[in-house]
């Protein structure tokens, strides 16, 4: 924990946080901390792909937070995993690789955020990627995230795409094309059968930088003003509170859920819940918490007896399995090289929308209670997610403590619009189940299938949908009062700090957040870098 002064503070090591940290670093006259709460990304089960599934049981790099009782799920809490490493979700997400649509960005702009929009995000996608087999303007190369087709893709997942096709959807060997709607393969964050998470693309390969100090297990209790100021990051360390001081900026990229937490417990938020908290206001901001909101998801799953391709509990599954340890371990190829989301696509509920409204990830597996439930025998699933939600809940703290989650409230499915798209979705979804390349080998599960009218599908989806892990929006920017953080990400009336996250984003993009939040990061980098010049 020496030196204690640095010129740049990160707060938080993940997608966001490993772009700040490996990019302001590249100057080598400014000293640069990433503070991480989680250790480092040195277990197995992240590097390869298929420990996405056990995730769920390593509490130390998956926090399971929860929801608070959502009346929209009738009353159930919801799970919220969160990748507590380095790379943070990155390091525990399905890798899937995806932007969004170009209206995303467009639409942030218009809200009042000018230089985000599509054109003017583009070059960022670009400058952090590099496509292995992509080859063409929408694509970049060369940039330090890997974006590759998988290794080893599950012949079933072939089965999904044809049944899209065969209900009616188009083909799409790209969504991060010209155009997003159709079923295909995701591209996925790997690199030679290994994830490829921020971690593992920034920060790594400049481990070594002299001026870069990277700190494990180290979690930011609060941001210390002075004289309205962010000058220095109180910190807890094993056990002990230390203080580390920054020059020029202090940067929160702690997540949806901390980023907020970590501004309220440092006085910055709505002033009447500081209030209620015992923390002494330092700088009103009503918008600190709100706008939570994510897409909400539904899984179908069907049965494939004898499908041993897939996985599942049984004897011809185990000796898979280990067959597939063997062969990760020696060529890094093989079943263990899935992502378990292999395939999935776009579509719209209503031929007049301008754009898609339900993403589709097809599962290779059972997936039930996000996989914390082990099924017997073979079979696969499909994800059906709503991208553009209306309903929006809040982040608040429940306590002072750093080490307390804060209560989560997404408020899933209150707006009566979400349920209506996301039931149309599901009947698509199941429309594509019964197509002849999966009905042949495959069966719905009885509880989705017999939901024959609206009400009873509606009921299904209240009892078993929760999040596909895309919290977003609880620090936005924008100009209007409720914004936290101006289009340049400062966080308002509070120099010296900004925030860099998903938390930032004005309304959460139609599809995946990793790629999205690192084209963040890699945009505030120049932002930063342009305002240490002034
Ligand atoms: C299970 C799962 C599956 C997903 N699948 C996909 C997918 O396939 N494709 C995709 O694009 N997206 C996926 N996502 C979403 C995507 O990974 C996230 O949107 C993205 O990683 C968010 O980046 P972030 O920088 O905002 O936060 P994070 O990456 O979560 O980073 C926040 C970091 O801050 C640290 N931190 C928090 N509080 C403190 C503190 N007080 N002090 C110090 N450190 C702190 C945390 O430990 C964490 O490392 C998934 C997410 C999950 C959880």
């Amino acid at each position: 924990m020496n030196p204690t002064s640095f010129d740049y503070i990160v707060v938080g090591g993940g997608s966001a946080g490993c772009v700040l940290a490996a990019r302001l670093s590249q100057d080598p006259s400014v000293r640069v901390a990433l503070l991480e709460a989680g250790p480092a990304d040195t277990s197995a089960l992240i590097h390869c792909p298929a420990g996405l599934a056990l995730m769920s049981r390593m509490p130390s790099i998956s926090q399971g937070l929860q929801t608070v009782p959502q009346p929209g799920l009738n009353g159930r809490q919801g799970y919220q995993p969160r990748g507590r490493t380095l790379g943070g979700s990155s390091s525990t997400n399905a890798m899937v690789y995806i932007r969004g649509q170009h209206a995303d960005y467009d639409h942030w702009a218009a809200l009042g955020n000018p230089g985000w929009a599509w054109q003017d995000v583009l070059p960022y996608f670009l400058k952090a990627e590099h496509n292995e087999r992509v080859h063409d303007a929408w694509h970049g190369q060369g940039g330090p995230l890997n974006v590759a087709d998988l290794q080893s893709p599950n012949p079933f997942t072939q089965r999904f795409v044809q049944a899209g096709v065969q209900a009616g959807l188009p083909r799409n060997p790209d969504f991060n094309g010209a155009t997003q709607e159709g079923v295909g393969i995701y591209q996925v964050t790997h690199k030679n059968g290994e994830r490829f998470s921020a971690a593992k693309a920034y920060l790594t390969p400049n481990l070594s930088r002299h001026n870069l100090q990277v700190m494990t297990g180290v979690t930011a209790e609060k941001i210390v003003l002075d004289n309205g100021v962010a000058r220095q990051v109180q910190v807890l360390h094993d056990g002990a509170r230390r203080t580390l001081s920054a020059t020029r900026e202090i940067i929160v990229s702690a997540g949806a859920f901390q980023s907020p937490a970590l501004l309220m417990r440092s006085g910055i938020g709505p002033g009447a819940h500081l209030q209620a908290m015992g923390i002494a206001t330092l700088r009103d901001l009503p918008g600190v918490g709100e706008n939570l909101h994510d897409h909400p998801d539904a899984v179908l799953c069907a049965d494939a007896p004898g499908h041993s391709e897939l996985f599942g509990l049984s004897l011809a599954g185990a000796g898979k399995a280990l067959q597939g340890i063997w062969q990760w371990r020696g060529e890094r190829k093989g079943i263990l090289t899935t992502n378990f989301a292999e395939g999935g696509g776009f579509f719209k509920t209503d031929a007049a929308m301008a754009e898609p409204n339900i993403q589709l990830h097809f599962v290779i597996a059972k997936l039930v209670d996000h996989g914390r439930q082990m099924q017997l025998g073979h079979g696969c699933s499909l994800h059906v997610c709503l991208l553009q939600p209306q309903s929006r809940g809040s982040v608040r703290l429940a306590s002072t403590d750093a080490t307390v989650a804060p209560l989560i409230d997404p408020q899933f499915l209150s707006h009566p619009e979400d349920m209506a798209q996301l039931l149309q979705g599901v009947r698509q979804g199941q429309r594509i189940l019964a197509q002849p390349a999966l009905r042949e080998v495959s069966q719905e599960w009885a509880a989705s299938a017999q939901a024959k009218t609206d009400a009873q599908l509606e009921h299904w989806i209240r009892q078993h949908a929760d999040t596909i892990y895309h919290p977003v929006g609880t620090c936005r920017m924008g100009q209007d009062a409720m914004a936290v953080v101006d289009p340049q990400l400062r966080v308002h009336g509070v120099p010296g700090l900004r925030v860099v996250d998903a938390s930032v984003m004005p309304r959460v993009v139609s599809g995946n957040t990793n790629a999205p939040t690192i084209m963040l990061a890699e945009k505030a980098a120049d932002l930063i870098r342009q305002t240490g010049r002034a």
